[in-house]
């Protein structure tokens, strides 16, 4: 078996690889070269490699295998999976498409009618939420259909729904029918908002907190640019205004990607808004470095001048069983509610 056997004795006669016509020896004995136009059948020497049959001339693949491109064994056709997901990253509750691609990796050629399974998964910790899963499961968002066949460009597409909470998704592809010989291959998507980075440090503007050790997320400060900008002009007039007083001191912004802010760790509403970089709680109830009851109004003054919308709320919109309830959220009894906080939207709109 081999190149140099395109052609073999067979007595007196020689014969062709891919034709049943005979040739005569030469004047040495030997079988004439260069006849054999061998196209799908495999040439052979002494015998038919696996998976062939001596059928036809010299040797035939079995159905389904096919001549490997040397011609020299038989193979099974050999098919190969792609995932493309464009652009790799998707806003929260919004969808992406995924498309699986399968070629021949024989012939290059698209593959039709291949049966493609899918499915998806999430790392659970991933786009801020470093509590995982220890209050409740993670939801993956959806994916629609689970399986589907190639068409005749070789592709068949799915559609992915993105959950409202961000974070990084996984697609886990295989080929059903046949059998792809990259079996399974994965790809990933980012669910998140883009644009958005860190609150810089600066302890004589303003004090970060809210990710202590022990909170369900440890990176709660996330902003866009301009929001940025806004809030460093807020919290540069307060301190103007107040020289001697303690500074702003910033809870919950957005986390790292965006998207639902679940400050109790459980997947589910929890910070309204929160979620675009956009909006930020400063502490306004009776702990330390809060903005105090006396200072409400020039506080609110100070938000107006800048075009940024500053809410009193409290722990709920509610009147409370005390009485509370915004914009001062000060009970019957005279108590604070202790969760109040100013909800700002420093680009002066709701999420
Ligand atoms: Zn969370
Ligand atoms: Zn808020």
């Amino acid at each position: 078996m081999g190149a140099e056997s395109d052609w073999i004795n067979m007595g007196g006669e020689c014969a062709a690889c891919d034709v049943y016509a005979t040739f005569p020896k030469d004047s040495q004995g030997y079988c004439p070269k260069n006849i054999c136009f061998a196209s799908y059948h495999i040439t052979y020497s002494t015998s038919c490699p696996a998976h062939a049959q001596p059928i036809g001339n010299p040797c035939t693949c079995d159905d389904p295998y096919v001549p490997d491109p040397t011609k020299t064994s038989c193979v099974l056709d050999q098919y190969s999976l792609s995932l493309q997901i464009s652009p790799g990253q998707v806003e929260p509750s919004k969808s992406a498409k995924i498309i699986a691609k399968v070629i021949d990796t024989l012939t290059g050629q698209p593959k039709e009618g291949v049966t493609v399974g899918i499915k998806v998964d999430v790392d659970v910790t991933s786009g801020g939420h470093v509590h995982g899963e220890s209050e409740a499961p993670r939801g993956k968002g959806t994916l629609i259909p689970a399986t589907g066949t190639t068409l005749a460009d070789g592709t068949v597409s799915f559609t992915f729904g993105a959950p409202e909470v961000s974070g990084k998704h996984s697609f886990t592809a295989q080929c059903d029918n046949p059998t792809c010989t990259n079996n399974p291959i994965t790809a990933e998507i980012k669910v998140m908002v883009d644009g958005l980075s860190t609150i810089p440090g600066d302890p004589s503007l303003y004090v970060l907190i809210g990710g202590e050790e022990g909170k369900k997320h440890h990176d709660n400060h996330y902003l866009t640019d301009d929001a940025k900008s806004q809030l460093v002009v807020l919290a540069i007039n307060y301190h103007f205004l107040y020289p001697n007083q303690p500074v702003l001191h910033l809870n919950d912004a957005s986390l790292e990607w965006g998207g639902l802010f679940d400050f109790t760790g459980n997947w589910k509403p929890g910070h309204h808004e929160h979620k675009r970089g956009t909006v930020i709680d400063i502490r306004a109830n009776e702990a330390t470095g809060a903005v105090p009851f006396n200072n409400f109004d020039r506080f609110e003054k100070i938000a107006l001048d800048a075009q940024i919308n500053a809410d009193i709320h409290c722990t709920s919109d509610k009147i409370d069983h005390q009485g509370r309830k915004a914009p001062d959220c000060i009970g019957l009894d005279g108590s604070q509610d202790s969760n109040r906080h100013y909800h700002i939207r420093l680009m002066g709109v709701a999420e």
